[in-house]
């Protein structure tokens, strides 16, 4: 067996290294993580820290602690390590050295030749570097590949066929975006604009900001002289962005921070999605401007693009794709995990270079966007039943999204909760599949804030609950099979018109074959009429009760003829009302 080789994404904010394992590309697991920060440093006593324990003391000791080597990479900037000085290709070094010896970890056996990836605006020099780093570390660098051509490997894989993809890569401290065309094997960065100096950290640095000016307004402190309270209110604030992603509201709570004149000062802020979208507003639009730049260069237009690809743990935050979606008319992909597609889309090319067979990466994704009614506008009118979304299409489950909506009138005391399944904007185009009554809500003036939070796992459970803000009361449900409801039934179905394509063609069918295909049959059809009894009123409501009773007899019972006859009666019925 040739000898494996790795890939590696040696990043500004965090570093991630993958591989192929039997055809299957395996992020490795580093201290428990499968991201490695990229920070170098020396603690107290001396000993060298890679990865979270220097990043955790970055705040309280910046003078031994390095952080984003790779905007170095290429100049003679040296970086001071207790008594020594060191290139940025020494630092960049010992994290690469860190992610080799994880991936010997996971192997088992000793590795010493990587693809490497860089962005696509990285000069020879800056390249070069990269590879003389790996070098230090103990590892032929076999090939150099751009970021967003990684990222689209990943997503796209070895494939034929022609694709124009954008790349929208957001990380923590550098923003690029670059359209790649794939023509085959062939997978070149036509355009890239950016800014090396825009990411996760300045959005951060907007809510630190808002911290220090609430503390000084409220308590009158200032937490800026306390290298202490500064290292908390950055990592509070870095959590609430990372909450924000995924619901309306956060707590920011930092018990004791500071003292003033022997009293302990406590940190208690909320943060609503709204005000913190408003406070990273500007760094977005210089984003989505970059986009029009980078369709420019490469001379297309935005009816040009194929798909848009989501990179850089940044782009979770959903004004992201929101905003880019509006302005591109294409819906980003993101089901792979933006961390990680950079490290392996090298892992497959690495694959290829050393002749195994690589496939894509495989992850769980739901095929259906989940979300409940609401009134809003459509078309101008307000309607009751607009589609508002909480779990999309294609994302990446386990899930769990809150959103707020708010009460209609005043001193509504009751909120019906419909949910649906769908991707249509008119609710009742989609698929309900559960509802419930909140009740006993305080007596508020309209526009009582309710947040309705849906988790959905990989058994394809749904879990909906709905909570009164102010008073903390709340009503859940869990609905089985959200997922697989539909899509069982219909495989089911599938399977039985191939099955008998090739009965027809011939072949001989034991009646225990045709039996265990009129028990899947019978199930489909079962499954397919619950799920019209909500939608079915009066005589059809009734004859679907029966006729489920029936099927469900003859299931239960021995006489195939019985089974036969209700089949076709359901058949038929569900033909009627579906027509
Ligand atoms: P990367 O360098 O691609 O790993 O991106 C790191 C950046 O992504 C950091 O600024 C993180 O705080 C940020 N990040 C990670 N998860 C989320 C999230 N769920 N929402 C918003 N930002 C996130």
């Amino acid at each position: 067996m040739s000898e494996k080789i790795i890939g590696i994404d040696l990043g500004t904010t965090n570093s991630e290294v993958a591989l192929s394992i039997e055809g299957k590309i395996e992020i490795v697991v580093i201290d428990g993580h499968e991201q490695l920060p990229s920070v170098v440093g020396l603690s107290e006593n001396g000993t060298l820290l890679i990865g979270t324990p220097a990043k955790n003391q970055y705040a309280l000791y910046p003078e031994r602690t390095i952080r984003s080597v790779k905007r170095a990479m290429g100049s003679d900037q040296r970086f001071t390590l207790g008594d020594n000085e060191y290139s940025p290709q020494e630092i960049s070094a010992m994290i690469l050295r860190r992610l080799k010896e994880a991936a010997e970890a996971r192997l088992g056996e000793p590795v010493s030749k990587a693809v490497i990836t860089v962005p696509a605006f990285f000069s020879d020099a800056q390249r070069q570097a990269t590879r003389d780093a790996g070098a230090i570390a103990g590892l032929e660098v076999v090939r150099i590949i751009n970021e967003p051509t990684a990222a689209a490997l990943t997503y796209e894989g070895i494939q034929q066929g022609e694709k124009t993809v954008l790349v929208y890569d957001l990380g923590g401290g550098t923003f690029d975006v670059s359209v790649v065309q794939i023509e085959g094997e062939h997978v070149e960065v036509v355009a890239s604009h950016g800014n090396n100096h825009l990411g996760g950290d300045d959005f951060d640095q907007k809510i630190v900001d808002h911290l220090v000016a609430h503390l000084s307004a409220q308590h009158g402190v200032d937490p800026t002289t306390s290298l202490q309270a500064m290292a908390r209110i950055q990592r509070a604030a870095e959590a609430a962005k990372i909450a924000l992603s995924d619901a309306p509201y956060t707590r920011i709570e930092e018990e004791h921070l500071l003292t003033q004149e022997g009293t302990p000062i406590h940190l208690s802020l909320e943060l609503n999605r709204h005000d913190y979208e408003e406070m990273i507003e500007p760094f977005v639009t210089e984003t989505l401007e970059a986009v029009h730049i980078a369709l420019k260069e490469a001379g297309l237009t935005v009816s040009d693009l194929d798909e848009v690809l989501l990179v850089g743990g940044t782009t979770r935050t959903p004004i992201i794709a929101r905003q880019l979606e509006e302005i591109l008319r294409i819906q980003p992909r993101s089901e792979l995990n933006p961390d990680l597609c950079v490290a392996a889309g090298a892992a497959i090319q690495a694959a290829v270079i050393a002749g195994e067979q690589a496939t894509g990466v495989l992850v769980d994704i739901t095929p259906y966007t989940f979300g409940i009614n609401a009134l809003d506008y459509a078309e101008g009118m307000i309607y009751p039943y607009v589609f508002s979304p909480l779990i999309r299409k294609n994302s990446v489950i386990p899930t769990t999204k809150s959103e707020v909506f708010y009460t209609a009138y005043d001193n509504q005391t009751t909120v019906e909760i419909n949910v649906y399944q769908g991707e249509s904007r008119d609710a009742l185009q989609n698929t309900k599949i559960g509802s419930f009554l909140i009740e006993g809500l305080s007596k508020a003036p309209e526009g009582n804030p309710i947040i309705c939070t849906f988790s959905l796992d990989l058994d394809g459970i749904l879990h909906v609950a709905a909570q009164e803000k102010i008073s903390g009361k709340e009503k859940s449900i869990t609905i089985s099979n959200a997922i697989a409801r539909f899509d069982e039934a219909q495989m089911d179905a599938a399977k039985l018109r191939i099955d008998r394509m090739f009965a027809e063609e011939g072949e001989i069918i034991s009646p225990e074959q045709e039996h265990n295909r009129e028990v899947v049959q019978a199930k489909a059809l079962l499954e397919k009429a619950r799920s019209l009894l909500d939608s079915s009123e009066g005589d059809n409501r009734e004859d679907l009760i029966d006729q489920i009773e029936t099927l469900e007899d003859a299931l239960a019972g021995e006489d195939e003829q019985v089974l036969l006859e209700a089949i076709g009666e359901i058949s038929d019925l569900l033909y009627y009302l579906e027509s």
